[in-house]
């Protein structure tokens, strides 16, 4: 079990001049404190000691935040802007994030406890990947021109067109499993369509969306136009969600919490799009290639300790090879290197938080409890921080928690099954659709099943490829809309339809 009597975090000394400063919230162009003077504590969960005090903000920074967004959107500099100059500066944060990759990456590591190699690989290079793509989307927002045949004005003669309008002022609300990637996700395509942003990042893992703040300043996007608020959702995320003066609510998180951002924007029928949770199937036909199968079936539901919206949790294995995979799987649990994210060594860091840790644990204990047998792992890591063991769970069965449920960590349960008419039904029995994982050597069968998934994203003989041009987003309570690709802009613009008389 974790304890409490933790060792000393270890700060790498690229953090600690950010570290020493106070850490305020960025409101028109200003580091400020909270109105309240308020400040929460931020942990390293691989040592559970705190590392940073940060601004709490609440409603009234929320307002002056919202204020700031709004004379930027309205007056300020960046709604005179070019497109062209738009996305000049979008590709200087690009720039920036890949110059100050090391010290991001480390930043990640200390506030969520993923492997640094993975920080840099994955997060820090796709959000630099990000801004750059979306840069060059600022200079390709285009209407139409729309011929008209309209019936009661015989004869009469129209040039018609559409616009694409930003939709103004947007309140962007994140999650901590990839902060500073999922910030990239919201602000990229909101910059290109020239909106004005009011961040709030998780409460567990504010630090470098922080640090994003100032390469956004250095990279020259004007004050106002990105305002980002620390602190807690129940207070500062929900002011935002609810606040009538902001036009468009991007939301990330729990599908829970999403139902929420719907209810508390009815007041101004704000837009709202949602990325929400998952409980993703994976499904290995016996005709795969099984030692690629095994490994990506590993890696899609460790990768970040299982703390992804989109992992292959739910692994269904052809029963002509099921004892093969489940056994392939759980070895590859059983030898993973738990530990600290800044050891090279480390393949899997610590969950986030307290507070995940003990939703994991419980997690694990309902299964075992409700007849799941765990093949690797099944309980937590004796050392101090937030550590659980990679886990793989056999006679898994559709009515467990730990089937329907999203665990939101490293937990897999493993179910056979027969033929490719039940596997379609089997993988759709989710109240969630955001994606699935195929493995086949067999085109069609795969098509067939790709089809017939009710997901956002589906995999073929691979997991977890993320890509700034690839759409994601979800079907069913997995969420409204899609980040990325040229689908993202869409959540950012409005339309508006223009008619002349000629
Ligand atoms: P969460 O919903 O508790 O919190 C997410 C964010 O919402 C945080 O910034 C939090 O402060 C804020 N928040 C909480 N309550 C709020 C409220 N009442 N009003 C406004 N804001 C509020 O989720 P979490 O535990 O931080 O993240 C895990 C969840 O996020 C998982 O369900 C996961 O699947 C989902 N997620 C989805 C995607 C995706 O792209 N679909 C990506 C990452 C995470």
């Amino acid at each position: 079990m974790s304890s409490s009597t933790a060792a000393p975090s270890t700060i790498p000394s690229d953090l600690e001049s950010f570290l020493s400063s106070p850490k305020r919230m960025l409101i028109n162009g200003n580091w400020v404190n909270a109105k309240s003077g308020k400040t929460f504590d931020v942990y390293d969960p691989a040592t559970d000691q705190v590392i940073a005090q940060v601004a709490e903000g609440d409603r009234e920074d929320i307002n002056a935040a919202v204020s700031s967004a709004r004379a930027a959107f309205d007056t300020g500099p960046w709604s005179k802007m070019t497109a062209s100059e738009r996305g000049r500066l979008i590709w200087k944060i690009g720039d920036l994030i890949e110059a100050n990759a090391d010290e991001l990456a480390q930043l990640e590591t200390l506030d969520n406890g993923k492997p640094l190699a993975v920080a840099k690989v994955a997060d820090v290079a796709l959000a630099a990947d990000m801004f750059r793509y979306m840069a060059g989307w600022a200079t390709k927002i285009e209407g139409n021109t729309i011929s008209l045949n309209v019936p009661y004005s015989p004869g009469s003669e129209f040039h018609a067109y559409t616009l694409k309008e930003p939709i103004g002022v947007v309140g962007q609300i994140i999650p901590w499993n990839f902060p500073l990637l999922m910030a990239a996700w919201k602000l990229g395509p909101a910059l290109a369509t020239g909106c004005t942003i009011v961040l709030k990042p998780a409460e567990q893992t504010p630090l470098s969306a922080l640090r994003l703040g100032e390469l956004v300043a250095e990279a020259g996007i004007p004050d106002g136009v990105v305002n980002i608020v620390t602190g807690f959702g129940e207070t500062a995320g929900a002011a935002l969600a609810s606040h009538d003066d902001v036009d468009k609510v991007a939301f990330t998180g729990s599908t829970e919490v999403g139902k929420l951002i719907i209810g508390a924007a009815t007041g101004n029928l704000k837009k709202v799009t949602l990325e929400l949770g998952g409980k993703s199937p994976n499904v290995i036909y016996d005709d795969a290639d099984i030692d690629t199968a095994i490994a990506g079936a590993a890696d899609a539901i460790f990768f970040n300790q299982g703390q992804v919206c989109s992992a292959g949790s739910r692994l269904y294995v052809q029963r002509g090879i099921y004892d093969e995979v489940v056994a392939g799987v759980s070895e590859i649990a059983a030898n993973m290197k738990v530990g600290s994210g800044f050891d090279p060594e480390t393949q899997m860091g610590p969950l986030v938080s307290r507070e995940q840790f003990n939703r994991v644990s419980g997690y694990l204990r309902a299964g075992l409890a409700e007849g799941a047998e765990a093949s690797a792992g099944g309980g937590t890591v004796d050392r101090n921080g937030y550590f659980v063991q990679p886990t793989v769970l056999k006679n898994a069965s559709p009515e467990m928690s730990v089937v329907r449920e999203e665990i939101f960590g490293p937990v897999v349960a493993a179910m056979p099954f027969d033929n490719d008419s039940e596997i379609a039904t089997q993988a759709n029995n989710s109240t969630y659709g955001l994606a699935a994982g195929i493995w086949t050597r067999d085109v069609s069968k795969a098509h067939r099943l790709a089809k017939s998934v009710k997901a956002g994203t589906v995999w073929v003989n691979c997991y977890s490829i993320f890509d700034a041009a690839l759409p994601f987003g979800g079907y069913k309570q997995s969420g409204w809309g899609r980040e990325m690709g040229h689908a993202a802009l869409e959540n950012y613009l409005q339309t508006k339809s223009v008619c002349v008389s000629l």
